[in-house]
């Protein structure tokens, strides 16, 4: 039942706004993928055309390779997932996971065959007669995403689904999403503006800044590979550091140097001579004794700490183990420097 989904330099303009730059991608039969990005770039838009709620200015939506233009929102065979996982408070969880169905004039016989099966599929058969008001928030995910499920949906949308719900909640949430994304095998279209659960439960992200698609990839991809400095920026917490530096290239090497060292090898190849940014992920450098940089204070994490190191007029961020530098100490530093991304400092691309 589902299909692949493919977006053509699709485009939404609101007068003056342009929410959506033509976006193009596609998500194959199964795939689990994340628009992501920060408020505004137009992650809800997107959802909102290929849902039909929303016409798109120019481009196509495609499923299964036929166009759904001019499609009302209700003969698309879309599953929506709303915000919250709100299901009806009143109703067992039975009549919640028929409701669509009766809602689409499916007969009682095959509506009570179809909502057996997906509470069995998503283990909620010991709970279909209990009200929407007793379940816990676990349960409350199941029969939100199983009454979208029952219907057969060529494609699943979900729009910042746990957006409200506390931190230790989503990430259990995030986990059990994951699985039954990998037994049901959906094609999902999940719009989030939270990296973490982003890099958790997709097979790809698509990173959106003002309105345009800036990197589509698996979620190492883009956290190791970004292609410019919005991705490299984006993704992480703590976020990458940039540190300005200076590339000299020569004898097929290219090495930087910057305010606190210098002839720092990145490797062969070749770079543009000149002024760029040294983008370093703060579990990517390690500390050690007896140098000259302060650290200037750190924040606990538990099991390990974010340092902040002062370095040539900026403050690093460092993730070390707990307990290896205090407020004041002078450390060292040392550069995973097979991690350390060169990014352009005019076009802000992350250099090859
Ligand atoms: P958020 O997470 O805040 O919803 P988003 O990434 O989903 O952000 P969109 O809601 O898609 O972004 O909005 C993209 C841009 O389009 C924004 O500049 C927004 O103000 C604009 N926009 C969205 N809907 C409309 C509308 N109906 N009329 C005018 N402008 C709109």
């Amino acid at each position: 039942m589902t299909a692949k989904l493919e977006l053509r330099d699709l485009e939404k303009r609101f007068d003056e706004t342009v929410a959506v730059k033509k976006l193009s991608l596609s998500l194959e039969k199964g795939e689990f993928v994340s628009l992501l990005g920060p408020s505004g770039c137009g992650k809800s838009t997107t959802l909102a055309m290929v849902a039909g709620f929303e016409t798109p200015t120019a481009g196509s939506i495609l499923v299964d390779g036929q166009s759904v233009e001019g499609l009302p929102p209700q003969r698309r065979r879309i599953g929506l997932v709303f915000q919250d996982y709100a299901v009806f408070s009143k109703l067992s969880v039975r009549a919640n996971l028929a409701f669509g169905l009766e809602a689409k004039g499916v007969g009682r016989a095959e509506r009570a065959k179809a909502v057996q099966a997906i509470a069995e599929r998503l283990d909620l058969t010991n709970l279909l007669d209990r009200r929407g008001d007793r379940l816990n928030m676990s349960e409350m995910q199941r029969v939100a995403i199983g009454r979208v499920l029952v219907t057969e949906p060529q494609l699943v949308l979900l729009d910042e689904p746990m957006s409200n719900l506390d931190a230790a909640l989503r990430a259990s949430l995030r986990g059990e999403m994951k699985l039954i994304q990998k037994q049901l095998q959906q094609t999902v279209l999940y719009v989030t503006h939270d990296q973490v659960e982003a890099m958790s439960m997709s097979d790809r992200i698509a990173v959106m800044s003002m309105g345009e698609l800036q990197q589509i990839g698996t979620p190492e991809e883009i956290y190791r590979r970004p292609r410019n400095r919005f991705v490299a920026e984006f993704i992480g917490d703590p976020p990458i550091n940039l540190i300005a530096c200076e590339v000299q290239t020569g004898g097929g090497q290219v090495a930087v140097t910057t305010a606190g060292h210098r002839g720092l090898v990145l490797g062969r190849g070749s770079a543009p001579a000149g002024r760029h940014w040294l983008g370093i992920r703060p579990h990517d450098i390690r500390i050690g004794t007896g140098g000259s940089f302060p650290v200037r204070f750190l924040e606990t994490l538990g099991a390990e700490e974010v340092l902040h190191v002062e370095y040539g007029g900026q403050l690093l961020q460092i993730v070390t183990p707990t307990g290896q530098a205090r407020e004041g100490d002078r450390v060292s530093l040392q550069f995973d420097l097979r991690r350390a991304l060169l990014i352009d400092a005019g076009s802000d691309a992350v250099l090859p």
